[in-house]
């Protein structure tokens, strides 16, 4: 008899054993089934087939093939496959999520009808600049697995790139993925993407499809109906038959990395992918993260630049305004209002970087000392004027503005620090003739919302800008001229030692903004500390310098990319608990002794209370990945088999980007 090995989507690290109903129909690998389990139903993939069980025979239940649905492709299911190992995370599981929304639940969309309209003509292509020329050939020229950085300034002509490459992919009648940061896949891409390729099938994947559209595009590129794939971290699971060419653009953005579930980096099952695939991977940025540079450095990847802007005549000046010598202004310096000022004189725009959402990160009784706590989070419940709330960015909890002190009963409250909407507010007095639009995500809450901000950018309806990082990713504003950077200096002394390398990311990004048309652009920033390295590095727009230091401080300290980690997390309602947990599988791991593997003392996280529960981690690093890789794969099952109470909730976070 075959007995199938099932990946049901259960929080265990084993596969399931049925039997087939009916009769043998050849290799099963890859269908989808329906399965009786515990008293319900469930729906899964076959992985294996076996002879044998450990179950007796006539034990094994039935599991029934859902017929109108393709296999998946085996080079899909190996690729979930390394997403489990890698991740030690139960296989079941990456199948699942790996899964479009309705084949989870053995479903199949309705299909639409092709609309045949007629093919508009393909647009005429700039002349590549040599610099993309070299780039293109050398993409196009690889053939096996190859990794590229393709690192370039904002506007220098990397999306020009990938579009080439693709060009050629599509020529041979392969299949292209590109993955871009959530934020970044905007309808302008798109379209972008679409003008170029006037007769490609083009899916895209974002959070933003819905369940049956999801599941048509994986269809779609399933049974290589689709060429391009554009999406976010989540379409690294398209299955792809005729994949040739993976483009990964801002290659450095944290929203490739999950953090929740399966806490993949989608970057880095790109890489795999392309190793498994044999074929090139191209990973964009102006700021690589340190890990792709690093390796960029090794000669491990192809570095490829773009060293020069293709349109603006320019890079922007970048100048510090230092906040130590004058008395701000409602946060804001004489020079950095003046030159506010004069680009309304002269129709020009100006955006006030700020990556504080909010009027004000606290409110708080000068009488008494109280100040608004979360009572769920150790953290500060932020003033939000506009709606008159208190709301815990963290978890969500609001509650109306407090009239009185709850401890004192003072009646004189005062907001502490500054927010975009307060610095918002400031702009308003200041300048009352100015339109001006404040964009975050509570501006910009729903996507329609967000386009419409965007909208009226380009529209020419705002003189000032007020934002954080949302503003900052792939967006082209032509009568942007300045950039003024607001209270940035705290993430330069942060204990996440990954802080200073995303503030330069962000304020390059950010500072991409300015002058990206005809007019020449500039940046300031206000600090207290002008003659730090990385406003130096920002000023002379020497990415390799930043990247260079950082990389020589992380090699004395001994953090990655010179070391590789993971993180155990536990929570639960006591800190106790979740120490205890982290205690014992501190013993456990000790008890398998492995020498080229650190183990750090289990501590409460940074915040530690997060939505009424209490966390703690375990850091374990290692100087080899393949030995933190076998050491894990040892000490899950140990984990897995430990007995821990029901209000206990743990994971693993292999090569973790947050702490
Ligand atoms: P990036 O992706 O690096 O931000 P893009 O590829 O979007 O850069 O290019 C920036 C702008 O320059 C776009 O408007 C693009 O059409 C234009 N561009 C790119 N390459 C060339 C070229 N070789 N000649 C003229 N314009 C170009
Ligand atoms: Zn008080
Ligand atoms: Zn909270």
């Amino acid at each position: 008899m075959t007995i199938l090995q099932i990946a049901l989507d259960v929080p265990l690290p084993r596969l399931f054993d049925y039997r087939l109903a009916g009769e043998s129909q050849g290799n099963l690998v890859g269908r989808l089934v329906r399965v009786p389990f515990g008293r319900g139903v469930r729906f899964g993939v076959v992985v294996g087939e076996a002879t044998t069980s450990d179950q007796p025979a006539e034990k094994l239940k039935a599991a029934e093939l859902i017929d109108d649905l393709p296999a998946l492709p085996a080079d899909w299911l190996e690729l979930c496959g390394f997403c489990a190992r890698y991740y030690h995370y139960p296989l079941g599981q990456v199948v699942t999520f790996a899964l479009p929304p309705l084949l989870r639940r053995g479903k199949k969309p309705r299909m639409l009808k092709d609309k045949a309209g007629a093919v508009p003509p393909a647009p005429t292509l700039p002349v590549a600049m040599p610099d993309q020329v070299i780039a293109i050939d050398a993409i196009t020229a690889a053939s096996g697995f190859q990794t590229f950085l393709l690192h370039g300034v904002t506007g220098s002509g990397k999306t020009e790139v990938y579009l080439r490459a693709i060009a050629a992919v599509l020529e041979r009648g392969g299949q292209a993925l590109m993955l871009v940061p959530e934020i970044a896949l905007t309808p302008q891409l798109e379209s972008r993407v679409s003008a170029r390729f006037p007769s490609a099938h083009i899916v895209a994947a974002h959070s933003g499809v819905g369940d049956a559209a999801r599941t048509r595009a994986f269809l779609a590129a399933l049974e290589g109906r689709a060429a391009i794939v554009l999406g976010t971290r989540l379409s690294v699971f398209m299955p792809l038959p005729a994949l040739q060419l993976i483009v990964v653009d801002e290659e450095h953005d944290a929203s490739f990395k999950q953090q929740e579930g399966l806490r993949y980096s989608a970057r880095d099952v790109a890489i795999f992918r392309a190793k498994q695939r044999a074929i090139p991977i191209v990973l964009g940025s102006a700021t690589p993260s340190l890990e792709t540079f690093h390796h960029a450095s090794c000669g491990r990847y192809r570095k490829l630049d773009l060293p020069l802007r293709a349109v603006a005549a320019a890079m922007p000046t970048v100048a510090t305004v230092d906040t130590r010598k004058e008395k701000l202004q409602d946060g804001l310096s004489a020079a950095l209002l003046a030159a506010v000022g004069a680009r309304l004189e002269k129709g020009e725009q100006s955006l006030l970087f700020l990556n504080r959402r909010g009027y004000a990160p606290v409110l708080a009784c000068p009488a008494c000392g109280w100040i608004s706590h979360c009572r769920r989070c150790a953290a500060n419940m932020v003033l939000h004027l506009a709606d008159r709330r208190l709301r815990c960015h963290h978890c969500g909890l609001e509650v109306a503005i407090p009239h009185t002190c709850p401890d004192c009963g003072n009646l004189d409250l005062q907001p502490f620090g500054r927010g975009t909407q307060r610095l918002e507010v400031a702009l308003t007095e200041r300048f009352p003739t100015a339109r001006i639009l404040r964009i975050d995500r509570d501006s910009a809450d729903s996507p329609k919302k967000w386009h419409a901000l965007l909208a009226a950018i380009h529209a020419g309806e705002a003189d000032m800008l007020v934002g954080t990082q949302m503003l900052a990713k792939g967006h082209d504003f032509p009568k942007l001229t300045l950039v003024g950077v607001v209270g940035a200096d705290a993430a330069l002394f942060a204990a996440d030692f990954r802080a200073p390398e995303r503030l330069f990311a962000q304020l390059m990004q950010v500072g991409g903004r300015s002058g990206r048309a005809h007019l020449p652009g500039a940046v300031l920033i206000q600090t207290e500390y002008p003659d730090h390295p990385l406003y130096r590095a920002l000023i002379n727009h020497d990415y390799s310098a930043f990247a260079n230091e950082q990389l020589a401080e992380r090699a004395v300290a001994g953090f990655p990319p010179f070391t590789f980690q993971a993180l155990l997390r536990a929570e639960a309602p006591a800190l106790p608990q979740a120490l205890e947990f982290l205690a014992t599988a501190v013993t456990s791991a000790e008890a398998l002794g492995a020498p080229d593997i650190m183990l750090y003392d289990p501590v409460p996280m940074r915040m530690a209370r997060l939505k009424n529960r209490e966390r703690a981690q375990l850091l374990v690093e290692s100087k080899s990945r393949p030995a933190l890789q076998s050491f894990l794969a040892d000490w899950m099952p140990r984990l897995y088999a430990l007995k821990t109470p029901r209000e206990l909730r743990w994971h693993l976070d292999v090569d973790p980007q947050e702490f």
